[in-house]
């Protein structure tokens, strides 16, 4: 006997065995118990999902002869239903719109469109890649939807039914179908396996499922071939060396050392891969794949549901999710997408793929731009400026001024910083603390470690440093001149843009936080707001009040007329724009031009 691929043999053959279209067939069913069918339908969405199936057992539960009316299941045995499953039903008609898709092919259906069914209740047109007919076959087959006879259906399977005319959209019913779940798949692999009598391993099946990628069809052809080429049972080794993917400890591998910038250790890790028989561009492929799902765990968690994978390869994104901040898996994705697209056409892959890691290495000592503008945000670099956050200069002078290596932070211990702060995006911290290194003036350029060697202050910031307060001034806890004294620090400071979202917020003392609620959304806070800024808020507000002080600028407020404060220039919008040294910074370094200026303390 010869064999038969499992996806046919075990093609459903009725409503309730379709798997993961609930949504459709639950529909049908219905529809078909109310006697409310239609004529035309269009069957949509990815490849070896089913819509096909679903089109056939509609069909058959039209034309069922087990009763007198079509029925919600058909009964499978009846001559109809036998006919429909070996494709020889005379009714019932499936067409290859891909090479069927001319104007002679439609007006011949057209034409046995008019005569009645030979035997069953309807005359069914299945047109498979529907999307593919041409406009003109389209316009002919129109003809027949508009005023259809009483025996014809016409299904519509595409996987492009915005390809489709919008007439004839219309005067179909339309359902799009989904791409089958992780889980759905997987569960369907087990019972075939065990229907097969054969044996697999728990993770061999997972890959099949994952590399299915939600189409049920990809994944059963999959497994066919592993049935094929692995002797015994199924094991995860054979099904990956099928498929030829990469085993997925080494992805997280080349990541953890793209988190520490180990170049050396990433090309060593590509080296071993390539002289294991990998293809580079497939690696490329996983790795997109690998940075995608990490991203997703990140930004939703780990048992998100767009989340399709195995609960091993959940845990294993999560891991890598720790390790970088959401900007930096944006990033290396961003690297990896480009470094997988340019692979796709170009000849010395390997090269391509090294130089594409080697960036991701390199992006993870890149800044992010927030910090760039926070830093363009202070207005002149004066003698007492402080040292910028993550400078450290080579040549330190006296005091316990740690070594560039001591005051590395890591990317672990800076991301996991980043995120205590980030829920309500507190600017909170503490003046004048923390291993901070003293710039030398005189010395070399601050060198920048790695975008997250970033606020080191972070990690002290809850620890409790009694703040000095500044004796001259007297202890104000009124909100009033805590208020403008903040105010004012801010602007003498050169943060016009900070003041400017300040001055229109909600102003609260709270015990010895200082909390101002802004009209803007935490990014917008994150964006205008940087450390020096939040430092000399801190340092000033402590000094007012007289005790070390916290400072939170929280999203979410109404914007507040702004009380009269003098401007200090009054030149025109534009003009003032001009002068900002963050605006003056973008057309530097981008070539940014000012297009429209919005004065937002004239917003009331
Ligand atoms: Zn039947």
């Amino acid at each position: 006997m010869s064999y038969q691929v499992l996806a046919r043999k075990y093609r459903p053959q009725r409503f309730s065995e379709v798997i993961g279209q609930e949504h459709v067939t639950r529909t049908l069913k219905n529809a078909i118990e109310q006697g409310r069918t239609a004529h035309g339908y269009i069957f949509s969405g990815h490849r070896g999902i089913g819509k096909t199936t679903v089109a056939r057992i509609l069909a058959a539960a039209l034309n069922c002869r087990s009763k007198d009316h079509p029925v919600p299941e058909p009964c499978g045995v009846c001559e109809s239903c036998t006919e429909i499953r070996a494709g020889n039903s005379v009714d019932v008609i499936e067409i290859d719109a891909a090479t069927n898709r001319g104007i002679d092919e439609i007006r011949e259906l057209r034409e046995a469109a008019r005569y009645r069914p030979a035997r069953d209740r309807f005359k069914i047109y299945i047109l498979d890649e529907a999307h593919q007919i041409t406009d003109a076959a389209f316009n002919a087959l129109l003809k027949t939807l508009e005023e259809p006879p009483g025996h014809v259906v016409f299904m519509l399977a595409t996987t492009a039914p915005e390809d489709i005319p919008q007439t004839i959209r219309s005067r179909c019913q339309h359902f799009s179908f989904r791409a089958v779940r992780f889980e759905e798949i997987l569960g369907q692999l087990r019972d075939l396996i065990a229907r097969e009598k054969l044996e697999a391993d728990e993770d061999a099946l997972a890959l099949l499922a994952e590399a299915g990628d939600g189409s049920m069809r990809d994944a059963l052809s999959i497994l066919d071939q592993a049935i094929a080429s692995c002797t015994g049972r199924l094991t995860s080794a054979c099904v990956r060396q099928l498929i030829g993917a990469a085993p997925s400890s080494v992805l997280e591998e080349v990541m953890r050392a793209v988190s520490r910038s180990a170049s050396e250790e990433v090309l060593r890790l590509a080296d071993h891969l390539i002289s294991e028989g990998q293809n580079p561009a497939h690696f490329a492929r996983q790795l997109v794949r690998f940075l995608r799902n990490a991203l997703v765990a990140k930004v939703s968690g780990k048992d998100s549901p767009l989340l399709q994978i195995s609960g091993d390869e959940r845990a294993r994104v999560a891991r890598i999710a720790d390790v970088f901040s959401e900007e930096d898996l944006a990033r290396h994705l961003q690297i990896m997408l480009r470094t997988f697209n340019e692979l796709g056409y170009r000849q010395e892959q390997r090269f391509h793929l090294e130089l594409g890691l080697l960036k991701m290495a390199h992006a993870q000592r890149l800044l992010p731009i927030e910090q760039l503008l926070s830093e363009a945000g202070v207005a002149t670099p004066s003698p007492s400026r402080p040292a910028g956050r993550p400078s450290i200069v080579t040549e330190n002078r006296g005091v316990a001024a740690p070594t560039s290596r001591g005051n590395y932070v890591s990317p672990f211990a800076a991301d996991s910083a980043r995120k205590v702060s980030k829920p309500e995006m507190s600017a909170e911290s503490t003046p004048a603390i923390g291993p901070r290194v003293v710039s030398n003036n005189t010395g070399p350029a601050p060198v920048v470690m790695g975008a997250n060697a970033l606020h080191p202050e972070l990690e002290t910031a809850s620890s409790e440093v009694p703040t000095p307060a500044e004796p001259s001034k007297p202890a104000s806890n009124d909100l009033d001149s805590v208020r403008n004294a903040v105010l004012s620090a801010l602007g003498d400071a050169g943060y016009r843009i900070v003041v400017s979202m300040l001055e229109t917020g909600e102003w609260s003392i709270e015990g010895r936080e200082l909390i101002v609620r802004v009209a803007s959304t935490a990014a917008g806070i994150e964006m205008s707001l940087g450390a020096e800024a939040k430092r000399v808020a801190v340092a000033t507000a402590s000094g007012t009040m007289g005790k070390p002080a916290k400072f939170k600028v929280l999203p979410g407020g109404t914007a507040q007329a702004a009380p009269a404060r003098t401007s200090t220039s009054n030149g025109g919008g534009r003009a003032r724009a001009a002068q900002e040294p963050i605006v003056k910074r973008l057309q530097e370094k981008f070539g940014a031009e000012i297009r429209t200026i919005i004065d937002q303390r004239d917003k009331k």
